[in-house]
Formats: structure tokens, sequence, C-alpha cells
């Protein structure tokens, strides 16, 4: 397992200690998991030594590592805990889904992008991320083989919370997702189903991110 970067680890524990715990997330679990897993190692040669600033970054594809921050308040609205499976749509460098396995038991990334898919998945290997399984296809229809999730978050927006996402969700669990359309300022909306089964839904924050292209998502213009 690589936990350390050569020559990062001081700007990785500014990022946790100022972008993490300074803007009020204190989860221990989380703020382990950020100090544990090297960004710059989920970024191409081009952009390594910008691993540590408070932004998103280009990674292949012409898709994007989310800003620390986001990646830390989506995991923490998802209360993604101990034991939980947990189901993430957009992969991409596959740095979320390597957070989330220091905290859960297992973690399902799906990445619409196959070239994606075969870097992350290659990375997971490198990295010793072993409860990580990088998967290719459409995130809107889930993956019902490893369903019901604890938590699934989605790294696109999309147009509605997709149907099947809801099946696929544990009683108890949570779904964390930004919903507006591309290009647009979205919200990130947050829906628990509860143990009898009803949905509660809450709306988080304005965020922008990628289009969350597919059958229960927008069109592939
Ligand atoms: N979580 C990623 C990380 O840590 O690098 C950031 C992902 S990026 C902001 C969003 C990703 O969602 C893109 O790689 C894009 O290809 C992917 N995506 C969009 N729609 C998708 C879908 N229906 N299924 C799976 N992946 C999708």
């Amino acid at each position: 397992m690589v936990t350390t970067g050569s020559g990062f680890a001081d700007e990785r524990e500014a990022m946790v200690e100022r972008q993490i715990l300074g803007r009020g997330i204190t989860d221990p679990n989380i703020l382990e998991a950020f100090r544990s897993v090297p960004r710059e190692a989920f970024l191409d040669e081009q952009h390594r030594s910008l691993a540590y600033g408070d932004h998103p970054l280009p990674i292949a594809a012409g898709q994007t590592i989310s800003q620390p921050y986001i990646v830390a308040s989506m995991i923490s609205a998802a209360e993604v805990k101990p034991g939980d499976i947990v189901l993430e749509v957009g992969a991409g460098s596959g740095y979320a889904a390597a957070l989330m396995s220091r905290i859960a038991s297992r973690v399902i990334a799906i990445e619409r992008q196959p070239e994606l898919v075969k870097i992350a998945s290659e990375r997971m290997r490198r990295l010793g991320y072993d409860n990580v399984e990088i998967c290719e296809g459409d995130g809107t229809r889930g993956w019902p083989e490893e369903a019901p999730f604890d938590a699934i978050l989605a790294a696109a927006s999309g147009s509605h919370v997709p149907e099947r996402w809801i099946e696929q969700l544990a009683e108890g669990g949570r779904i964390v997702m930004p919903v507006g359309k591309p290009g647009a300022v979205q919200q990130l909306v947050k829906i628990t189903k509860s143990p009898a089964g009803n949905l509660i839904s809450e709306t988080l924050a304005a965020v922008r991110f990628v289009p969350l292209i597919g059958e229960e998502g927008w069109g592939d213009e």
C-alpha cells in the first residue's frame, strides 16, 4: 500500500488542515483518509505539482478530478462509515473511490469512459486499494449485482435522481448527487431511505460538476 508520495507529505497535511478541517469537516475517518491517499498519484506528470491546490484539475478524456473539499463534503454528507458498501458513479481518476475505500468495506466505482477505467483500474492495483472495483458502464443504471448500497455518490450532475439508485439503496442508505443542467450552477442533493423505506430529500449546497451522461442522465452531445 502506497500512502505517501515523495516530497508531498507536508503539502498533503496542509491541505487537510486548511481545506478540510479548516472548513469544518472533523470526522476522523475522513481526515485520516485524506492524510493517507496521495492525490498526486491520481494526476498526470503535468499536473502533479498542483495536486494539493484548492481546486479541480484536468485528467484524461477531458474530465476532472474534483476539488478536495467538495469530495470531503460529499463523503461527509453521505455518512460513509466502516462496514459500508459504497457505489460511486463517475470514478474518473479513482481518487474519491480510493479515499472512500479507506473508510468503507468495499467501493464499486463506475466510469463510462473506457480510457479512464483502464487508468484508474491499473492505479488501484498499483497503489494496493484492493477493496475498490472500477467498473465500465452507464452508472445511471446503478450496479444491481452488488446492491444494496449503504451510500451512492455521484461525481457528475444529473437531471434527477435515477430511479434505479433508489431501488438499489439499502434501508437507511444515503444518495448524494449534484442535480442540475450542465454548465449551470447545480444543487447538491441528499436522499435518505428511512428504515421504513420512506425517502427524505435535502438540498445541501450549490456546486458545479460535469454532466452525468446516460440512460437516466443527460444525452451525449
Ligand atoms: N470522482 C472522480 C475522481 O475522483 O477523479 C471525479 C470524476 S469527474 C468530476 C466525473 C466523471 O463522471 C467523469 O469521469 C465522467 O466520465 C463520469 N461520468 C459521467 N456520466 C457517467 C455515467 N453515466 N456513468 C459513469 N460515469 C459517468
